[in-house]
């Protein structure tokens, strides 16, 4: 819930999921479209779905105990190295650095990392700055030094606990940075921004249930300026994997897509 959304909106939503779904056999057991209904507000509901599959696994091969090790967890719907790490520290109290966006930015600038560096180069700093004990601790303080202090846009250096050992702090003060536009430039026309427009123009195309995906690619031409076929056939190929639509004739060369009955 909380990789899309603010940790205020996303409070009384996981009081009122958990109330409905406390534990992984109601979880697995629930209609996906009560599910979709509960995410309302949250943001890609493939996540719903993928946490119903997790549940149905943890359910019946785990004993309704989720599994602890790395390979375990990667192997799980929806669950990759970040969430996977989140839940070794702050579920079992392992020792594994959580690199999340933030804190990702926090040790950029504390090593004077350049941006073409690899992902997998400050995972394995984080790994060897990992204090010997209290990691949960460690890890929630680089998240919200990055959440607060270090931020995207904007540092403070002056009360930063990390200032005397920081590679950009001894430069002084770091220019604020602006990611907005290029934040913008990337998601138009991404993947991300084609599965959203899609959804949205078949939820407005409900009553028909089958859409031609000329008449698609025509809809999104309408309301977007840009209809890449190839884009389109992507996304829609990606949202049927996640079970959010459905495909005719085949996968391949569909040539109409409807919202699935759970839906
Ligand atoms: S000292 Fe400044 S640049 Fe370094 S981590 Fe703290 S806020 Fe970020």
């Amino acid at each position: 819930m909380l990789q899309q959304t603010q940790v205020s909106r996303v409070i009384p939503k996981w009081y009122s999921f958990l109330s409905l779904y406390p534990n992984w056999a109601s979880l697995a057991s629930a209609p996906p479209a009560d599910l979709i209904r509960q995410w309302v507000g949250l943001g890609y509901n493939n996540r719903v779905i993928r946490a119903r599959k997790t549940a149905q696994i943890v359910h019946e091969q785990y004993h309704g105990r989720l599994p602890s090790a790395p390979e375990l967890l990667e192997a799980l719907p929806g669950i990759g190295k970040y969430t996977s790490a989140a839940i070794q520290c702050f579920a079992f109290n392992k020792s594994v650095p959580v690199v999340d966006v933030n804190v990702n930015r926090v040790l950029t600038r504390f090593y004077g990392i350049t941006t073409t560096q690899k992902p997998t180069h400050i995972r394995e700093l984080a790994n060897q700055a990992l204090p010997k004990k209290d990691t949960y601790e460690w890890n929630q303080a680089l998240m919200d030094i990055g959440a607060s202090i270090c931020k995207a846009k904007t540092i403070n250096c002056t009360i930063c606990p990390l200032t005397q050992s920081c590679s950009t702090s001894s430069a002084g003060t770091t220019p604020a940075i602006s990611l907005s536009n290029a934040s913008q430039g990337k998601y138009l026309g991404s993947n991300r921004y084609y599965r959203g427009r899609i959804l949205n123009l078949l939820k407005l195309h409900m009553q028909n249930r089958k859409l031609g995906i000329d008449q698609l690619s025509t809809a999104l031409q309408q309301n977007t300026s840009d209809n890449n076929m190839e884009q389109i056939k992507k996304a829609l190929q990606g949202l049927q994997r996640d079970e959010l639509v459905d495909l005719h004739p085949n996968y391949k060369e569909p040539t109409h897509v409807s919202l699935p009955k759970h839906l």
